[in-house]
């Protein structure tokens, strides 16, 4: 048995590493016998050097015919790597045994931002296979897919495009995706956007993938895509994935918080959202006991979920999940622990008939003109909260790879976004 990784062989002008990894895997099972479901792997959202999802691809063959497999996976990343791009740096390694030490890494390849010499050290030490191109940092990602464990998982499917079809409009009926949806959510979900009348689960860019449909597992998968009308694809895969799980949430303090990681952080909200040009919202959460701020963004791409946000007000007790870039936490996901009282000064009711009671004149009062009743001011009345306690996320158009929807939340005070 050997276990193959790969990375970084896309561009944003085309091709993308799931696709090389498809029809690698297609030509090796001449040669023996792919274990299992391929690894979709997704690392560090905060990596400043993906084209897109920070995507890597790790899979198992049964073969004794280990020498040729290195030869065709070599062959098949050499023609189906786009070498031009500028951020694409392929890495391609291949173990018999799969050190433990790989399990460590992926870990790390969440959460920090890694050295490419980090991962020659493994492959030198570990005595591993490998080929790297350009400035071979393709192999973090290749090594990390490889040592991927997963203890929470779902599924995705990928369909790709005939290659002579490439860089054309994708031909998807979308009403059959809609159909498809109703029929297999919540076991699939992020296929379309409810709220914003939209169907998600397509790109626009030049790659090959038509569309990919995730979900809690292959059954539920492949019966939406029995549902699904569209051009005809040339392949498909299920990968099972990391997505979804939030694995690259620490739990951390307001404090505490480290560059380019991801967090659950709890705090009090310091003010009310402010909205910046482009409708970007921001407002500040300081730790409950007073032990750090951080400011909190939700941007214009998160669409609806801003309304949410700017329902929040000075005091709510929240925790938000999300990736801290630039001492500024991107919000994926929030809880509202507990909402703050708020009050407005308004005239008083009337304490026999309790409508509201009308001023008497300048300094004179309130009174309540069918029961003569007098008070002297204004007092406080509780103001209705357009938000109530509970979990809410980003909608599908905007949800993060790695982020857990609240679909696979059950059994919490939830409030999907669909
Ligand atoms: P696609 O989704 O189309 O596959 P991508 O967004 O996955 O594209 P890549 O082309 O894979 O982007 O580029 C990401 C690069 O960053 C790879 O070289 C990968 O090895 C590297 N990388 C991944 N995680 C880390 C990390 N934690 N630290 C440093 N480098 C990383």
């Amino acid at each position: 048995m050997i276990t193959i990784g790969v990375d970084d062989t896309d561009s944003e002008e085309g091709l993308c590493t799931t696709y090389l990894a498809a029809v690698m895997m297609d030509r090796l099972a001449d040669l023996g016998e792919i274990k299992g479901f391929p690894k979709l792997v997704r690392l560090n959202p905060c990596v400043q050097f993906k084209t897109r999802g920070n995507a890597a691809i790790a899979f198992s063959l049964d073969t004794d015919r280990v020498e040729e497999a290195k030869e065709v996976a070599l062959k098949t990343l050499m023609e189906l790597s786009d070498f031009a791009g500028p951020k694409t740096n392929p890495g391609l390694v291949v173990a018999e045994n799969v050190p433990e030490e790989l399990t460590r890494f992926y870990r790390r390849a969440l959460d920090e931002v890694l050295e490419v010499r980090e991962a020659e050290d493994i492959i030198e030490r570990c005595g591993l296979w490998f080929r790297s191109f350009k400035n071979r940092r393709g192999l973090i990602g290749a090594l990390a897919a490889m040592g991927a464990e997963f203890p929470d998982e779902t599924y995705e499917l990928l369909a790709y495009r005939k290659p002579e079809r490439w860089g054309t409009p994708r031909e998807i009926d979308e009403e059959s995706v809609w159909r498809a949806d109703e029929l297999t959510y919540p076991g699939t979900w992020d296929t379309v956007d409810h709220h914003n009348r939209k169907v998600v689960f397509a790109p626009h860019s030049k790659d090959p993938v038509l569309f990919g449909i995730r979900g809690e597992d292959p059954e539920a998968i492949l019966s939406a895509l029995k549902n699904i009308r569209s051009e005809p694809f040339e392949r498909m895969v299920i990968y099972r994935t990391n997505q979804g799980t939030d694995v690259h949430i620490n739990e951390g303090e307001i404090g505490g918080v480290v560059e380019n990681r991801s967090y659950r952080l709890r705090g009090v909200v310091a003010k009310e959202a402010e909205a910046i040009e482009g409708g970007h919202l921001f407002f500040p959460l300081v730790s409950e006991n007073g032990g750090g701020s951080i400011s909190c963004a939700a941007f214009e791409p998160t669409k609806n979920f801003r309304d949410l946000v700017r329902a929040l007000a000075p005091g709510d007790v929240i925790e938000v999940y999300g990736a801290v870039k630039k001492r500024t936490l991107n919000i994926e996901k929030m809880e509202v622990v507990a909402l703050a009282e708020r009050t407005a000064l308004e005239a008083p009711l009337c304490p026999s008939c309790h409508r509201r009671m009308k001023s008497a004149g300048r300094g004179q009062g309130y009174r309540c003109k069918r029961c003569k009743t007098m008070a002297e001011g204004k007092v406080e009345f509780p103001l209705h909260r357009e938000i109530e306690p509970g979990l809410y996320e980003v909608p599908p158009c905007a949800r993060r790879h790695l982020s857990k929807p609240l679909v696979r939340m059950r059994g919490r005070n939830v409030h999907p976004s669909r």
